[in-house]
């Protein structure tokens, strides 16, 4: 059985005031989860802040992305060992609002994934398509060479630290972020089951254990219809992780 994660990504959202009543109230709303393990990916420049008042609590936290670089002449980019300083489980990768800026391919996103698994922290691999790939009917495409990174991407060192930290991929449909249209659980199920089955290639046990999130205007009133099909195992919120009240409700769904 796979214990479910929600993951809140905040994106370029925070400050330090709004931060702390938000983490504030997760922390006394979300207590007593079973089934689900939570956790919320912010700005770098928040993380201590998050490491201050999460350290004791049973929240997890991330960064939202990682250099594909370890160190060296790279100005403004932030290695995956700086944020593990930081006491981050996690850090989301290839996120498709990077890809979309023309800042990672699939080659960096392979990069960040390595470093981030060489510095201990669990990877959020994310994939997904775009609308126009959709309606051109190569989505299962489109994921299975974001995926290829993934499976044979990593040589047998990485993908036993993927195995070690629990790595997890987040299936989100470029057209359904920020979009409030979510995918329908059918079609959802459809890519996470695929997603499973790539994974199943490359090592079978894994591909049982793997955490494959969604990601794509998740919110309270659709999470139930989604987090009930058998390969979603979570979900990546965005606007609704904004929310104390919605992302401890979906929490709950999900438990
Ligand atoms: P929304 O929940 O705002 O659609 O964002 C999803 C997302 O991109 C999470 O990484």
């Amino acid at each position: 059985m796979r214990k479910k994660l929600v993951v809140g990504n905040w994106k370029l959202h925070g400050s330090l005031l709004n931060n702390q009543s938000l983490i504030n109230q997760l922390k006394q709303d979300l207590h007593g989860l079973n089934w689900v393990d939570a956790a919320v990916c912010l700005p770098y420049v928040y993380l201590f802040q998050a490491q201050q008042l999460l350290q004791d609590s049973p929240i997890a936290w991330g960064a939202q992305n990682v250099s594909q670089f370890t160190e060296g002449a790279y100005t403004s980019c932030i290695s995956a060992k700086m944020v593990a300083e930081f006491g981050c489980t996690y850090t989301i990768v290839g996120h498709s609002e990077r890809r979309a800026l023309k800042l990672e391919s699939n080659q960096i996103a392979s990069k960040r994934l390595l470093h981030a698994l060489h510095a201990g922290l669990t990877p959020i691999f994310c994939v997904g398509e775009t609308l126009d790939e959709r309606d051109g009917g190569m989505a299962e495409m489109i994921v299975k060479n974001q995926m290829l990174n993934v499976v044979y991407g990593l040589d047998d060192e990485a993908f036993a630290l993927a195995k070690k930290f629990n790595m997890v991929i987040a299936y989100e449909p470029v057209w359904a972020i920020g979009t409030g249209e979510h995918a329908t659980p059918e079609q959802a199920q459809r890519m996470h089951a695929f997603i499973r089955y790539m994974v199943s290639e490359r090592d079978p046990e894994f591909a049982q254990q793997v955490r494959i999130l969604y990601g794509g205007s998740m919110s309270p009133a659709n999470a139930q219809s989604l987090l009930s099909m058998p390969d979603i195992d979570g979900g990546l919120i965005g606007r609704a992780a904004l929310v104390a009240e919605d992302f401890v409700e979906i929490c709950r769904i999900a438990e």
